[in-house]
């Protein structure tokens, strides 16, 4: 992994695009009849849409959902032929984009259908999605809204929506009943739109069984390997790790202190190594080791995998700099120069954002600009 192009970076991000492939066909295999769609939004969740598209595009995913037109206008020459569908959807001001790359509205509310119907009147046929609320109530038409609507004699014949979809709030959590609330709601919405293709799952969705499927599902972050359903053993594939090199190695005496705050305290000599990584970088101060009071709840904090062992954080997560604790590995097993794994093959990028009382998708989607970046496993 030592490519000399990395010999001058202080920090990298390998992401392998083999295994962002293998999720995907993965999770469309888990969809049973239903096709997957990939979910592109926010730069392919950090890991970089223009690497990240033609990837899932070659592992067979013709369905793409980023959230915004622009989003969409960057994705547009990446899948030529690819479905693309916007989640914010159109408003004024914003039809161009979607007419002129192609790209497929969600309707969220009922001014959004007025938006979308003038500019259809103005321009021409144009495939659009019915967003229907189901219970998140963040998005959508309300059922009877939706149902009122595709029984509406007077709705225009222009009108013909490619898919009906609706949004899971607690498809991580299979227990939850909110589930079995959200799809008798959806089941209600759909069948006002008979023959219309249908949607719900994310990637929690598609764990909960194939009552969830539908037509199309739209797995994020489970195709780059994060954790989709809480507290279950995760079968995705990693596919960003992320290193970070070590500046110095220090010892520091016991009962000496280290940190802002002092906010270290050693109870025994501990070598410390001072690692080129800090929030600047997404790595969030709230993992820190110890000093951050808003996480009293979890008093320990991330660790990162250094010559095949777990090593602490300690001390507080500050801008560009972080602190490991290395004291039980060799004493000349640690050097600066080394690279400690953040997260990746060896710490999965859950646990680190759970230590910093967030999720993976948070993690991902801060990484900053300030890792080199390395695709591997691409066609
Ligand atoms: C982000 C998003 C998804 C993907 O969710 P994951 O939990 O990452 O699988 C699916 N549908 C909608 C509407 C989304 O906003």
């Amino acid at each position: 992994m030592h490519e000399p192009e990395f010999l001058s970076a202080s920090n990298r991000l390998i992401i392998d695009l083999a295994a962002l492939a293998d999720n995907w066909r993965a999770m469309n295999e888990r969809s049973g009849t239903a096709s997957a769609a990939a979910v592109l939004k926010a730069d392919a969740y950090g890991l970089g849409i223009a690497e990240a598209a033609p990837a899932l595009y070659a592992a067979g995913a013709r369905d793409f959902f980023v959230a915004n037109a622009e989003e969409g206008a960057e994705l547009r020459p990446l899948v030529p032929d690819g479905r693309i569908y916007i989640l914010a959807g159109m408003w004024p001001g914003n039809e161009e984009l979607f007419f002129d790359n192609d790209l497929v509205p969600i309707i969220n509310s009922e001014e959004q259908l007025a938006v979308f119907m003038a500019a259809l009147s103005e321009r021409g046929d144009h495939p659009c999605v019915l967003h229907v609320d189901t219970g998140m109530n963040r998005l959508g038409l309300s059922v009877e809204e939706a149902v009122a609507l595709a029984n509406d004699p007077a709705r225009p014949a222009s009108f013909s929506p490619v898919l009906i979809m609706s949004h899971l709030a607690c498809g991580d959590d299979p227990k939850h009943p909110m589930n079995v609330y959200q799809l008798e709601r959806f089941r209600a919405a759909a069948a006002a739109f008979e023959g219309v293709p249908a949607s719900l799952a994310n990637s929690g969705g598609v764990f909960l069984g194939k009552d969830y499927h539908f037509d199309l599902t739209r797995p994020g972050i489970a195709v780059y390997g994060g954790e989709a359903v809480d507290g279950a053993v995760n079968p995705m594939k990693p596919v960003v790790t992320a290193e970070a090199r070590i500046i110095q190695v220090r010892t520091v005496p016991s009962g000496a202190t280290a940190s802002y705050g002092a906010s270290a305290r050693f109870s025994r000599d501990t070598r410390i190594a001072t690692v080129a990584i800090g929030y600047a970088d997404g790595y969030h101060r709230s993992v820190s080791g110890g000093g951050v009071t808003l996480r009293q709840a979890m008093p320990s904090g991330a660790y990162g995998f250094l010559h095949g062992r777990k090593v602490p954080h300690v001390g507080r997560v500050t801008m560009d700099l972080s602190l490991f604790d290395v004291t039980d590995l060799p004493e000349k097993a640690v050097r600066a120069g080394d690279y400690i794994e953040l997260f990746g093959r060896n710490v999965a990028v859950d646990d680190v954002a759970r230590a910093g009382g967030t999720i993976g998708y948070e993690l991902l989607t801060s990484l900053g600009h300030r890792y080199h970046r390395s695709y591997i496993g691409g066609a």
